[in-house]
């Protein structure tokens, strides 16, 4: 590529907008500019990083047995009416409608679509277990778009959607998710971490994140400095929006399995004195926001029966409670009446099925052998020490048992989840068994962000000039800059040269032939981060040399024009 035919689009001032190293740097790299909050365009520099992304997710998702599909963006909304979102999502969710006033949604995840196409697909667990993946656009109403594209609401993931006949299956290809990614940050050249997110407890891995470590990163990550354990802190955060269900409609037999953690926080948080004899009924409210951080805690003291409890429809209000701190929660919880009825629950409120009956909570585990409906955190109810991080410290003892705890900073780049059969019990996705019965399917999804990765990793490789690139996601991976070129015949000639040779051998080369003061030419590309500058000059000519210039190290070494191109492949 000759930069004269090129679109540089380099920038000598900061934006004033932009906070972050990596949004600034993106921004006079010539790597993106903003069309709208959260909408970017990807100028030529930054798409030959994406695409780098891209490419080593691809092989890799391929190498672990993923198989490349690619779904619309543009999504019908009675899908997300089967899977509950469509109520539930929350105004993350962007909605539209077509010309005949048909709903649709642009889609912020593929769970529904890749649904879809399984069902219809996938008769026979002979067909299974099945990895598809796509690397798409996602848009994302974001409340607060920042930081460019780290947080934007138009971005690319590549997602992916595993299917399963049991749970070995979805734990097998868990597991070859976990290590895919692992290989994907390490070729990225990233220093990152997988971290436990959400739930360290039911069933063991149900939920991982990887965090590229930056102190600019929006979550808090708490590390032992004495094992592998590390989670993120937000772990006892209530359960995310999108595993809502419709409110309206929500009943006890829909009750799934809530997060243990979720639970066990509450009643730490809100210091519930929960008697052995008593009915909890723990409701997880929604704010209007369509947050999950209003939860609810609810005791049933009293005869009510818990079949009674199952048979009622919880109620469907019009405007749904929200709390503005946890002493109004608090307050509320307080203020639960000692008898709640079957039906009546006295608070208006959005309910979704995260709701749970327990008995002898107190005790920790059901020791009647009562059994109820799904609940089964650890079959049934038997609660483990799970880790209420949101309060931790730097030299707090870590949950693992091991050592004290450290507390980083880190850029959430990649989510791999076990679904289990939310998606599949909604959407009736299933198949004939071995024996020829009908069973619904478990999944298992898994995400990363492409586009929030190339920030991520300037926020890594920086320093007072610009971007320094890992070698894998370089724009280019060598700069022939020529000093004086337009004056210097023989300049010219050489760089030329070394140009096609450089082609030649499969380089991935700028030829930097602007007509520009060598300064500007060197700011240029040091901010742009190009690994290897090869610098043609008169002098180092007289020797038959040329002076090659390493981005990271600032190194600059004499090599001969014959050399060169070798020592580079
Ligand atoms: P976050 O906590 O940062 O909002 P998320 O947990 O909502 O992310 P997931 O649903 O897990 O995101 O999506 C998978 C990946 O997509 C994330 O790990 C992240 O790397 C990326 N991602 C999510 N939201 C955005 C966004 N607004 N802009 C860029 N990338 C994003
Ligand atoms: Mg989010
Ligand atoms: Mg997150
Ligand atoms: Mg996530």
């Amino acid at each position: 590529m000759r930069s004269s035919n090129y679109l540089l689009a380099t920038l000598k001032e900061t934006p004033s907008d932009a906070e972050i190293v990596s949004h600034q740097l993106m921004m006079r790299a010539g790597m993106v500019r903003k069309v709208a909050s959260g909408l970017y365009t990807w100028t030529p520099t930054g798409l030959r990083v994406l695409r780098n992304v891209e490419r080593i997710v691809r092989e890799e998702m391929e190498a672990a047995g993923a198989i490349e599909t690619l779904m619309p963006m543009v999504q019908p909304a009675d899908l997300w009416q089967e899977s509950g979102r469509w109520q539930d999502y929350g105004p993350e969710l962007l909605r539209l409608q077509d010309r005949n006033q048909r709903d649709f949604v642009l889609g912020p995840t593929h769970e529904e679509v890749i649904s879809e196409l399984v069902r219809k697909e996938v008769s026979s667990y002979k067909q299974l277990p099945l990895n598809l993946f796509q690397i798409q656009t996602k848009f994302r109403d974001e409340i607060r778009p920042r930081f460019g594209v780290m947080r934007s609401r138009e971005f690319i993931m590549k997602d992916a959607y595993s299917f399963h006949i049991d749970e070995a299956s979805l734990e097998q290809t868990y597991q070859v998710m976990f290590k895919a990614y692992q290989t994907i940050f390490s070729r990225l050249g990233l220093d990152f971490r997988p971290v436990i997110a959400d739930t360290g407890s039911i069933g063991g891995n149900l939920s991982h994140e990887f965090h590229v470590l930056a102190e600019s990163g929006e979550d808090a990550i708490a590390f032992s400095d004495s094992s592998d354990y590390a989670a993120n802190v937000e772990l006892a955060e209530a359960i995310p929006s999108k595993d809502k269900a419709d409110p309206a409609t929500a009943t006890m037999e829909e009750v799934e399995t809530p997060n243990a953690k979720t639970i066990q926080a509450l009643v730490e948080q809100f210091g519930l004195a929960i008697e052995k004899t008593a009915k909890t009924l723990i409701v997880h409210g929604v704010n209007e926001n369509g947050d999950a951080s209003g939860l609810i805690a609810l005791m049933v003291r009293g005869d009510h029966e818990l079949n009674d409890i199952k048979a009622s429809k919880l109620p469907q209000v019009a405007s749904p409670l929200t709390f503005a701190n946890d002493d109004e929660i608090r307050a509320a919880v307080g203020a639960g009446p000692g008898s709640l009825g079957p039906v009546g629950l006295p608070l208006p409120m959005v309910v979704d099925r995260e709701v749970a009956v327990m008995s002898d909570f107190a005790a920790g585990s059901n020791k009647d052998g009562y059994h109820y409906l799904n609940i089964n955190w650890g079959r049934d109810v038997e609660l483990p020490a799970v880790a209420d991080l949101r309060n931790v410290k730097a030299g707090d003892p870590s949950p693992c048992g091991k050592g004290t705890l450290d507390i980083k900073r880190g850029i959430e780049v990649g989510h791999i989840f076990q679904l289990g059969t939310k998606y599949s019990d909604m959407m009736k996705v299933g198949v004939l068994t071995e024996s020829g019965k009908h069973q619904n399917l478990l999944m298992g999804c898994y995400g990363i962000g492409v586009s929030r990765i190339v920030a991520a990793a300037i926020e890594q490789n920086n320093d007072a000039n610009g971007i320094i690139w890992p070698e894998a996601m370089a724009p280019f991976e060598v700069c022939i800059l020529p000093m004086n070129m337009h004056k210097s015949a023989r300049v010219q000639e050489v760089a030329e040269r070394l140009y096609e040779e450089c082609k030649g051998a499969g380089l991935n080369v700028l030829f930097d032939d602007r007509k520009e003061r060598p300064g500007v030419m060197f700011a240029d590309i040091e901010l742009i981060g190009i690994p290897h500058v090869i610098v043609v000059g008169e002098r180092n000519l007289d020797e038959g040399m040329i002076e090659l210039k390493n981005r990271r190290s600032g190194d600059k070494e004499k090599v001969a024009i014959a050399d060169v191109v070798q020592q580079l492949t």
